[in-house]
């Protein structure tokens, strides 16, 4: 089976650097990716971007958003324009993977409309408990938009032949997941923000926010051993290793 693997920069965020690396002052300037996953058979997305509108905010939250984190987020830059100009109909799209929820990963879920949402079940649960909502920062408007659901429970493997397979990486949120693909090359693993940065895997320097500190160091610790079995390993919000990865349409080898 061919697998091919596209990468796109649905926009920018600022924020303080203590998020990303507890301890450390400035801030951090981070993409915010989405990846589209062509399968012979459909097209998969692995993260949604953020919500169009987050380009013009109205509403409380929305502004909020865009002004704390000093968003740069310009119309042609949401997840459908970009999938538009690689000439993938984002109608036709067969399944769209949430790593998580939060507003970066999640907010354009509904420009996806067509596509079955594949959440892992207990993040799905979250996202729907007042209490999880409230610390975890979700948001319904982002992520609950009526898809056909597939709640997974653990490692799912998308169409059945071990070539995209959801790995859970719990501890960001309650139900993280990474996503791992097999190209020609080798495989690759998406980890979303079970890893931000190369720092966070190499030095084990989490981010100050957290859901569950033991699971996020216990994600880091497989994502590692995946790394160790030949993998490469695509960080969550690395700008320094983002320049090395092609941008759609061109194609990640
Ligand atoms: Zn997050």
């Amino acid at each position: 089976m061919t697998v091919r693997l596209f990468a796109m920069t649905c926009g920018w965020l600022t924020m303080p650097m203590r998020m990303f690396l507890d301890g450390e002052e400035g801030e951090i300037r981070l993409p915010v990716p989405a990846y589209l996953i062509d399968h012979p058979n459909g097209q998969a997305l692995f993260d949604s971007g953020l919500h169009t509108h987050m380009q013009n905010p109205t509403g409380e939250r929305m502004v909020g958003l865009a002004k704390r984190f000093k968003s740069e987020f310009k119309p042609g830059e949401e997840l459908g324009a970009r999938l538009q100009r690689c000439d993938v109909d984002v109608g036709k799209v067969r399944y769209l993977i949430n790593s998580h929820l939060h507003f970066d990963h999640a907010g354009g879920n509904q420009q996806v409309e067509n596509a079955q949402l594949v959440v892992q079940q207990r993040e799905w649960q979250a996202a729907h408990d007042a209490d999880l909502m409230q610390s975890n920062g979700f948001a319904l408007e982002d992520y609950d938009h009526g898809h056909d659901l597939n709640l997974v429970d653990g490692e799912h493997d998308l169409f059945g032949d071990g070539s995209v397979v959801c790995i859970p990486t719990y501890g960001h949120t309650p139900g993280h997941q990474s996503l791992k693909v097999r190209l020609a090359r080798g495989d690759i693993l998406l980890t979303g923000d079970a890893c931000y940065l190369r720092q966070t895997l190499e030095n084990l320097h989490l981010p100050r926010v957290l859901h569950d500190r033991d699971q996020m160091l216990e994600s880091l610790g497989h994502i590692r051993a995946l790394q160790s079995a030949g993998a490469r390993i695509f960080y969550g919000h690395d700008a320094e290793f983002w320049k090395t990865v092609p941008q759609a349409p061109a194609e990640v080898i």
